[in-house]
This record gives C-alpha cells, structure tokens and sequence, in this order.
C-alpha cells in the first residue's frame, strides 16, 4: 500500500479514537448526575419517612416540655389547695387542677399516640435501611469504575495526543493541508472505507475501474461524491 496512504489510515484511526475518548470523559459529569437522580427518586420515599420521624421526634420534645410545664402548675395548685384559707381561694384551686390535670392527661396522649408513630417509622425505617445502604454502595461503586475509566482513558488520550503530532509531521505539506482540509468539513471523517462497490461515508457507488485501483492502494484517490479519500480494508484471511 501506498506509504502515504496508510499514513493517513493511521491519523485517522488516532484521531478517532482521540474524539471518541474525550466524549467519553467528558460524559462523566453528565452520567454521574444522572446516576444520582435516579438514585434520589428511588431514596425519596425512605427520605421522606426519615423526613416524617423527625417531625415525629420534634413534636414528641415539644410536647414532654409543655407536659413538664403542667405537671409543674398542677402541683403548684394542688398546694394552693392547701393552703387555701378561705371558701374563694379553695374553689379557685379545685378549678385550676381540673383544668391543668386536663392540660396534662391530653399531652399524655398525644405523646402516646407519638411514640406509636415513632415506633412505626423507626421499624419501617429499618427495614428498608440495608436496600438504601446497598443501592447507595452501588451508586458508589459505578462512580468509581468511571472515575478509574476516566483516569485510564486520559492516559491513553495524551499517549495519543504525543502520537498524532509525529503522524501528522510524517505526511507531506499536501497530504496534510488535504486531510487537514477534509477532517474539518466532513465531521472529522477525511478518509472513508471502500467496500462492495461503494463509499462506506455516502453510500456512493464506485466504478469497478476506481474500485480495483483503490483495492490496489497505490495512488490517493477520493470519492466522487464526498471527496474523502477511499481505502480497502482487507480481510482478514484465515488460512
Ligand atoms: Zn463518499
């Protein structure tokens, strides 16, 4: 084959392969935000119980002070009573504790009902914990094996990078202004595949005459229709 020919066969492939990595590692960001939506869809349920528990908690707090408070009263009254030395003193009293044994009965049983719910989420809550746990140490996970991916795929893309500066030098001023010239107009593509009679990049048929001299690969020759410059790729023979 033609030396120059396969010269721009290996740009091509470098450069492709330089496109397709930095795509990749550049989906990164994008993947990963994708992966932890979805993971907080799926944890959105269990965060809303864990969300309930603590309003749960808080109300019962809020309430064991306000029920510490009127204890606190009914006491205070009930020593009123005590010391009640006359008939408007003593019934003052006996209405006050009536009204701060109420106070305190009716916390008593919010607080119960409380403690029940409390309950409830915190089972509920358990049970669904080692599921979050270990979707959450597979979101993990996946990001992890991305990262390393990244990592590998930067290593291979700077090996390329210092490879496709000495390809590009090894093609003469044409070859390279042509290649240079077509990447940039043909979505990167400046070379395309000849096979079955046709230009794999525009489906363009070939003459049986060009396709025979492209099979050859002695000369450059581009395609009639997309001007990328044709080559046979040829199989390989099992013997
Ligand atoms: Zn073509």
């Amino acid at each position: 084959m033609n030396e120059e020919l396969s010269q721009l066969i290996s740009l091509q492939e470098i450069d492709v392969e330089i496109r397709r990595l930095k795509e990749e590692i550049s989906s990164l960001p994008s993947r990963q935000r994708e992966l932890e939506i979805q993971f907080s869809q799926t944890a959105k349920e269990y965060l809303d119980l864990k969300e309930q528990l603590d309003v749960a908690q808080n109300e019962k707090r809020r309430y064991e002070s306000e029920l510490e408070i009127e204890q606190q009263k009914h006491q205070k009254f009930k020593d009123d009573l005590m010391k009640a030395t006359n008939e408007r003193e003593y019934t003052t009293a006996v209405r006050e504790i009536d009204v701060a044994r109420k106070a305190v009965s009716s916390l008593e049983t919010e607080i119960l009902k409380l403690m029940e719910k409390i309950e409830k989420l915190e089972a509920n809550i358990t049970e669904r914990t080692p599921e979050m746990e270990s979707q959450r140490i597979e979101v993990d996970r996946q990001i992890t094996e991305w990262s390393a991916a990244v990592t590998a795929n930067q290593q291979r893309l700077d090996e390329l990078i210092a490879q496709r500066a000495p390809a590009l030098g090894a093609l003469s001023p044409n070859a390279r202004a042509t290649y240079e010239r077509l990447s940039k107009t043909r979505s990167g593509l400046a070379l395309a595949e000849a096979r079955d009679w046709s230009c794999l990049a525009c489906r363009m048929t070939i003459r049986p005459q060009v396709f025979s001299d492209i099979r050859r690969g002695e000369t450059i020759i581009t395609c009639e229709s997309c001007g990328r410059i044709l080559y046979f790729k040829s199989e390989t023979v099992i013997t």
